[in-house]
This record gives structure tokens, C-alpha cells and sequence, in this order.
């Protein structure tokens, strides 16, 4: 199919996602850990724009550095773009503007947010006709954060992390979010979550190859009770990222003296996200933070997952 659905440009946005709880089992013999988690998308976004083009190129700009983003194809939205290409045998190519919000290495999936949303806008552009299930299968074999991307929402993601069920959530949750310049490796985090398990004799067994999420958790997301959630919120990685990153501690112990309900390291960190009781309240938190010297954004979630803005 060549047809073009769009014939100029179309651009879609998809958010960056926080988890509200990441349990993290064993490791597989490839690589990948079990994994429980909680997303919730976020309104912290990533644009993208495709452009009818007989190459595959690629631009990125961004409020922060965005230096460390690759401009070949080991950057996960050309990696879409190239995987649509070839599921469906579209023989053109598509000029990639990407516009980033969300933070580099951050935690917050925004890779996985950029390569969702390049497969909506080719997906549109090049008029493929993708049907919803083949769509989330691509997104799955390019990262384990992508199909989130593409339904957005509040979402337990099991298995590798990839295998979504939507989660029943009420109302809106307001966080705080404290972004640092200088991002982490989500490898390197795993890394030392596994060496800290066997150094320190952390769990009494093995690691469960097979684990869910805790009831209370999903109680509260199903009540909209931001209280309930911050005394369930939990995350396996936080340990990790704080031995790699020490200066997260006085983040989280400033935020929650600035009134914020919980602090948590979102993903692999290293940044660190507040549930607040109120939109005030998080006003607040943000201000307090601010006036301390820290990068605060005041976001609210479960917010939608990649869309069309414009065609
Ligand atoms: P994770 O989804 O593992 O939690 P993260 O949110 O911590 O990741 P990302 O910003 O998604 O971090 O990217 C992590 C690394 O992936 C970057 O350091 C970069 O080398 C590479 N990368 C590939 N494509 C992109 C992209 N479109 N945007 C940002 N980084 C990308």
C-alpha cells in the first residue's frame, strides 16, 4: 500500500508515563526481568511530526539536552518508522521531527512515547490501515514501554512489562515531578538491583519469575484516593537508582517536608515523582521545590496515549 492517507504532515503527541509500582522479579535467560507494574501516562508530552519523504531522516529538539538522543536507527521512533515500513510493505520513506518534553534517560519512557507515536503518524501518513492488535504488536517488539505508550491511560503491565490490562482508575492524580539533567541507564540500574539481591542477601528466596500487583494498589487507583495510593505506591528500582545516584534521597526528603503525599523514583530514575493530595497542593510542592533549586514540573495523569493533533 502507498497511498498516502495525509498528503503533507501529521503529528501526534504521546505522553511520558510514571509507574505507580514496579515489582521486579527474576531474570529470564534473555536478559529481561519479570515483571508487576502500574502506569499511569502523564501530561508531560512528546510531539512528533512526520513529513512525506522518500529518505528516512530525523530531527530532535527539546525544552532540555537532548544530546544523547541517537539520530540513526538506533533511535526507537526510526526503528518504528522502518517496522511499519516492512510489515506493510510501504515503500517511501518519512521525515521525523521530534519535539521532546519528557526527560532523556529519565525514567519516564520517553523513547518508548516517541517510537508510539511514529508508528500513529506513518500509520496516518503513509495510510497503511493498521488494525489496533498488529499495531500493539509492533509496539511490543520494539521496547516493552511501547504498547503503554500507545493506549496511555492507567495500565498493569505483567510478564516483561508488556503485556497491558487496563486498570480502573477514578478521577485525576496530581503529581510533582523533580527531572535532573544528567539521566540514568536503565540497564545499568538492573544491573544493580541484581548485584545488590545477591550481595546483600536482599530476599530470602530467589526472585519470583512470576509476580502481581498488590491489591491495595489498584483499590486505591479504582477510588481516586490519592492518600490510599501514596501509602501504596512502591518501586523494586528505587534502591538501585539511589545507590547510583545518592543526591535522589534529599529530593524525595524535600518534597515530602514541601507537604507532597509520597515521593517515588519513577522507573529506573532518576526522576522522582510526588503524589499530591490537591491541584493546590501540588502547586505548592512545585514552588517549595523550585525555591530550593530543583527542576519541578507539576503534571497530572491518567491523561490519553498517542494521538493525532493535526493532519
Ligand atoms: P525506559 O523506557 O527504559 O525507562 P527512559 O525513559 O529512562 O527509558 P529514554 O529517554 O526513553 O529513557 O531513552 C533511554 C535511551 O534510549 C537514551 O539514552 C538513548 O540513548 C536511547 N534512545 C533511543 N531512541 C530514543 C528517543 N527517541 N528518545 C530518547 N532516547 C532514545
Amino acid at each position: 500500500m502507498s497511498l498516502a492517507a495525509f498528503p503533507g504532515s501529521v503529528h501526534v503527541r504521546a505522553p511520558g508515563k510514571i509507574n505507580v509500582y514496579l515489582g521486579v522479579g527474576g531474570r529470564h535467560d534473555d536478559g529481561y526481568h519479570a515483571l508487576a507494574t502500574v502506569f499511569q501516562a502523564v501530561s508531560l508530552y512528546e510531539d512528533v511530526i512526520a513529513t512525506a519523504s522518500d529518505e528516512f531522516t530525523l530531527s530532535v529538539s527539546g525544552v532540555e539536552d537532548t544530546s544523547a538522543v541517537p539520530l540513526d536507527d538506533r533511535n526507537l521512533a526510526m526503528r518504528a518508522a522502518k517496522m511499519l515500513a516492512a510489515a506493510t510493505g510501504y515503500e517511501g520513506g518519512v521525515h521525523l521531527e521530534i519535539r521532546k518534553s519528557v526527560p532523556v534517560a529519565g525514567g519516564m519512557g520517553g523513547g518508548s512515547a516517541d517510537a508510539a507515536a511514529a508508528l500513529v503518524a506513518c500509520d496516518a501518513l503513509w495510510g497503511t490501515g493498521l488494525h489496533p492488535p498488529r499495531m500493539h504488536e509492533l509496539a511490543a517488539r520494539l521496547g516493552a514501554d511501547v504498547p503503554f505508550a500507545l493506549h496511555g491511560g492507567t495500565a498493569v503491565g505483567t510478564g516483561r512489562g508488556d503485556q497491558l490490562n487496563p486498570a480502573l482508575a477514578h478521577g485525576r492524580f496530581d503529581w510533582v515531578l523533580v527531572t535532573s539533567e544528567e539521566g540514568l541507564s536503565t540497564p545499568a540500574i538492573y544491573a544493580r538491583l541484581d548485584t545488590h539481591r545477591s550481595q546483600s542477601g536482599a530476599l530470602a528466596d530467589d526472585p519470583p519469575m512470576s509476580l502481581d500487583v498488590p491489591i491495595p494498589v489498584l483499590q486505591a487507583l479504582r477510588a481516586g484516593e490519592p492518600r490510599s495510593l501514596a501509602a501504596s505506591m512502591f518501586n523494586d528500582l528505587e534502591v538501585p537508582a539511589l545507590l547510583e545516584r545518592p543526591s535522589l534521597d534529599g529530593v524525595i526528603k524535600a518534597g515530602l517536608s514541601a507537604g507532597a503525599l509520597s515521593g517515588i523514583v519513577s522507573g529506573s530514575g532518576p526522576t522522582v515523582a510526588f503524589l499530591c493530595e490537591s491541584p493546590e497542593s501540588a502547586h505548592y510542592v512545585q514552588s517549595e521545590l523550585m525555591d530550593a533549586g530543583h527542576a519541578a514540573l507539576h503534571v497530572h495523569g491518567p491523561v490519553s496515549g498517542a494521538r493525532i493533533i493535526t493532519a
